[in-house]
C-alpha cells in the first residue's frame, strides 16, 4: 500500500474534520514511532519533547505496553465492565488504589481526561450535596460540558454553548507573574487571603463542593506553587468542608518525579482524576476517590459501556509495571534536574527566555519580549515551535508563549540532549532575526 504524500494528507484533513477537533503546531504527519522519536511519511524523524501531549510517559510504543495489548487482544478484547466481572479492570483498579495518595480509595473507570473530570463534578455535588464548584483561572479540565465549564481559560466555545451555573474561578499562585503583584520574598499567600475574604461574603457561603486544582497548571503554562500552598489550601478548605479534587491528567503517572504531583506537597486529596498517560496510548481514564465519596451516586450514575477496557487496562497495568521496574519516577527527577539545568544556562545567554519552570520533566520556558515587563513574546515563540520542527523537534506553547518540555521519561539521555541543543538553536535563530514572518501563519497553536 503507498503512502499518500504529506501534501495531500493535509489537503483531506482540512476536507473532513472541523476545526473544532484539532489545534496544528507543526505540519507532521507521522506514521511510526518509538520512545522518544517519531517518524513523518516523508522517513524523516523528530524528536519529540511532548511526549505526544503528556500521553507517552513510557515511550512511545513502548515493547512491555505493546506485548500486552497484543496478548490481550488475542484473548479478550472487551466484556463490558458494567454488567461482566473481567479481571483486567480489577487489577488495575487495585493497583491505583495503592499507588494514590487517598484515604481508602475506589476507582471509576472512564475514557479521557474530560470525562473523569466530568464524573468528579458529579460525585462531589452527589456527596456534599453541594451545587458550586471552585476552580482556578486559566486551568483547563477538558473539553466536555462539565469539565468545559470548571476550566479557567478563556474558551470561545463556552459563550457559543452554554455551560454549568455555579462555577467560580480563583487566581492560581502564579510566582513569576503573581496576580497580587507580589514577588517570591514578599509573598505572604495573598492568594489565599483573597479565598479566605469570598466566604466572608454571600459568594461561596456553605454552597461550595470542591474546588478543582491542577498540582501544577499544565495549559496555563506549567505553573508550580509554592511550596506550602496546597497544605494551607487545604486547611481552608476542611474549615469549609469542601472536598479537594486534583486534576493528575497531565501531571501524574512519575512526569514530575512521583507517581503524583500532589506528593510534592504533603497533602491527600479527596479525588484524584487521570488518563493521558495510563493507557500508554490507548484511551482509558480514572477517578480515584474517598470511598464515601465515589458511593454517592446511584447504579449507572457514572458508567460507560466502553470504560474498563481489558486492552487498555492491560496497557495501564504495563504502564505502572515499566515505572516501576525502569525505575522512572527517579529517572524523570535526574533528567528533568538535567534539562532545567540546561535551559536555566539558556536563559542567562538569552534574553528570550525570561522564566524555566516545573518539576521533574515537566517544564516550561516563558518567552518574554522584556524580563522587566515580562510582557509574552507570541510571535517569537510560534517561531520558535516552527524552528525547532525544520530542526527535527517536535515542542508546543502554551498559553501563546510558554514552551512545553516533556519529552518521555524514558528518553535516552543523547536524544535529550540533542533536542535541547536544537532547542537552543532555534531561540538562537529567533533572536538572531533568522525566522521569517511568514511562518507565524503557518503555527496555529493556542
Ligand atoms: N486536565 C488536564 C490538566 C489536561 O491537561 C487535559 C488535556 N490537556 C485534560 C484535563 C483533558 O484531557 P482529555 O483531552 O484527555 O479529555
Amino acid at each position: 500500500m503507498g503512502s499518500p504524500s504529506k501534501e495531500e494528507v493535509l489537503e483531506r484533513y482540512s476536507r473532513v474534520f472541523p476545526r473544532a477537533a484539532r489545534v496544528t503546531y507543526a505540519p507532521i504527519v507521522g506514521v511510526k514511532a518509538r520512545n522518544a522519536l517519531v517518524w513523518d511519511v516523508e522517513g524523516r524523524d523528530y524528536i519529540d519533547f511532548l511526549s505526544d501531549a503528556a500521553v507517552q510517559n513510557v515511550g512511545h510504543n513502548n515493547p512491555r505496553v505493546v506485548e500486552a495489548i497484543k496478548e490481550q487482544a488475542e484473548r479478550l478484547i472487551h466484556f463490558t465492565f458494567i454488567y461482566g466481572f473481567p479481571l483486567e479492570p480489577l487489577l488495575l483498579a487495585e493497583k491505583l488504589a495503592k499507588i494514590a495518595p487517598v484515604e481508602n480509595p475506589k476507582v471509576s473507570f472512564g475514557l479521557t481526561g474530560s470525562d473523569a473530570n466530568d464524573g468528579a463534578i458529579k460525585f462531589a455535588r452527589a456527596y456534599t450535596k453541594r451545587r458550586a464548584i471552585l476552580s482556578y483561572l486559566r486551568s483547563y479540565y477538558g473539553s466536555t460540558y462539565g469539565a468545559m465549564s470548571v476550566t479557567g481559560l478563556e474558551f470561545e466555545v463556552r459563550s457559543i454553548v452554554g455551560e454549568l451555573s455555579d462555577v467560580h474561578y480563583i487566581p492560581y499562585p502564579n510566582c513569576y507573574r503573581c496576580p497580587f503583584g507580589k514577588e517570591p520574598g514578599s509573598c505572604h499567600f495573598e492568594c489565599l487571603d483573597y479565598l479566605k475574604s469570598k466566604f466572608e461574603g454571600e459568594v461561596y457561603a456553605d454552597g461550595v463542593a470542591a474546588l478543582f486544582a491542577e498540582p501544577i497548571q499544565g495549559d496555563a503554562g506549567m505553573i508550580v506553587p509554592p511550596k506550602d500552598y496546597f497544605k494551607r489550601l487545604k486547611r481552608i478548605l476542611d474549615e469549609h468542608g469542601i472536598l479537594l479534587v486534583v486534576d493528575e491528567v497531565q501531571s501524574g503517572l512519575g512526569r514530575t518525579g512521583r507517581w503524583f504531583a500532589i506528593e510534592h506537597f504533603g497533602v491527600k486529596p479527596d479525588v484524584i482524576t487521570l488518563a493521558k498517560p495510563l493507557g500508554g496510548g490507548l484511551p482509558i481514564s480514572a477517578i480515584i476517590g474517598r470511598g464515601e465519596i465515589l458511593d454517592s451516586l446511584p447504579p449507572l450514575g457514572h458508567a460507560f459501556t466502553l470504560s474498563g477496557n481489558p486492552v487498555a487496562s492491560r496497557a495501564a497495568l504495563a504502564v505502572i509495571e515499566e515505572i516501576e521496574e525502569k525505575d522512572l519516577l527517579r529517572r524523570a527527577e535526574r533528567l528533568g534536574k538535567r534539562a532545567k539545568k540546561r535551559l536555566d544556562r539558556m536563559k542567562e545567554e538569552h534574553e528570550l527566555i525570561g522564566d524555566v519552570r516545573g518539576l521533574g520533566l515537566m517544564l516550561g520556558v516563558d518567552l518574554v519580549k522584556d524580563r522587566e515587563t515580562k510582557e509574552r513574546a507570541y510571535e517569537e515563540a510560534r517561531k520558535v515551535v516552527w524552528r525547532a520542527y525544520e530542526l527535527g523537534l517536535i515542542v508546543a506553547f502554551l498559553q501563546g508563549n510558554v514552551l512545553r518540555i516533556q519529552p518521555p521519561l524514558t528518553i535516552e539521555e543523547e536524544l535529550l540532549d540533542e533536542g535541547l541543543d536544537r532547542l537552543e538553536r532555534a531561540v538562537g535563530d529567533v533572536e538572531e532575526g533568522r525566522v521569517p514572518d511568514e511562518v507565524l501563519t503557518k503555527v496555529q497553536g493556542w
